[in-house]
């Protein structure tokens, strides 16, 4: 299997083998990777928005507002996906739970997006995890940090537990996420909101519950039986006091 390089990303390797194949314009033996954290000069952390997978949708509605991001796919597509909203807009440009000088306080509660960055996992065409590696971050280097490849090119156990094992946790939930947001659209529940705090507004994409409710008794039973009642009450559940938190923060930390 080759290792392809397409702009920044860079793919590696069919997971399920558990090994990369040599390329001569990629990752080498040689090549190392850590994460600079509070260090990194281009923190990941920046982001406005975190896709996340629908198990993570209950256990990341304490800590995040829970929307759907929208992306336009040329013509009448879309792509919809679950996101986390990581800050206010305005904030300095890193999440709420970055702390200067120390980091991600929400250490191991993070979301697998996090987890996993700089590398992700699709599934190829024959239903294989297939990692990507975004050579953009600024953890690579062929001096310092873990090595990437070990002897015989499978990939570091450091890495597999760190990254690649969130990563394709993410990949192999891709599908149940995307039949949960596809059902949610067919129905049309996908509606605009916005919530205000201290004079601060966040424009988000909610579940319309006035619109759900409407829908016949057996469709809402089926979601019942789906589990997605609970989903969606974590989406609704999620987004007051996370939004606020997020406010509060940035006024905080314009205030310092
Ligand atoms: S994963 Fe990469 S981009 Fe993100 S904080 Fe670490 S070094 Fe920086
Ligand atoms: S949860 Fe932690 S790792 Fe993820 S974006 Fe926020 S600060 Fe960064």
């Amino acid at each position: 299997m080759n290792i392809m390089i397409n702009k920044n990303v860079v793919q590696l390797h069919c997971l399920k083998e558990e090994k990369a194949e040599p390329s001569d314009e990629v990752i080498t033996e040689d090549m190392k990777w850590e994460c600079l954290g509070a260090a990194c000069p281009s923190s990941c952390c920046h982001l406005m928005y975190a896709r996340i997978f629908i198990h993570e949708i209950v256990p990341l509605s304490k800590h995040f507002p829970i929307t759907f991001c929208m992306t336009d796919c040329g013509g009448e597509k879309h792509d919809i996906a679950i996101c986390i909203l990581l800050r206010h807009i305005r904030d300095g440009n890193y999440c709420t739970y970055l702390e200067k000088g120390s980091g991600c306080a929400m250490a191991d509660n993070r979301p697998l997006a996090c987890k996993q960055f700089p590398f992700s996992a699709v599934k190829d065409e024959t239903g294989n995890n297939r990692l990507l590696v975004r050579l953009s971050c600024p953890g690579f280097s062929e001096v310092s940090g873990h090595p990437i490849l070990m002897p015989g090119r499978d990939i570091s156990p450091y890495l597999k537990q760190e990254c690649i094992d969130p990563a394709t946790s993410g990949c192999d939930s891709y599908e149940e996420t995307r039949i949960f947001v596809e059902t949610l659209n067919r129905y049309n529940l996908i509606a605009d909101g916005a919530y205000t705090h201290k004079g601060e507004t966040i424009l988000f994409k909610l579940v319309d519950l006035k619109k759900l409710y409407e829908l016949p008794k057996e469709t809402l039973n089926d979601f019942r039986a789906r589990g997605y009642m609970q989903l969606i009450n974590a989406h609704a559940n999620s987004l007051i006091d996370n939004i606020t938190r997020h406010i509060d923060t940035y006024l905080a930390r314009m205030s310092k």
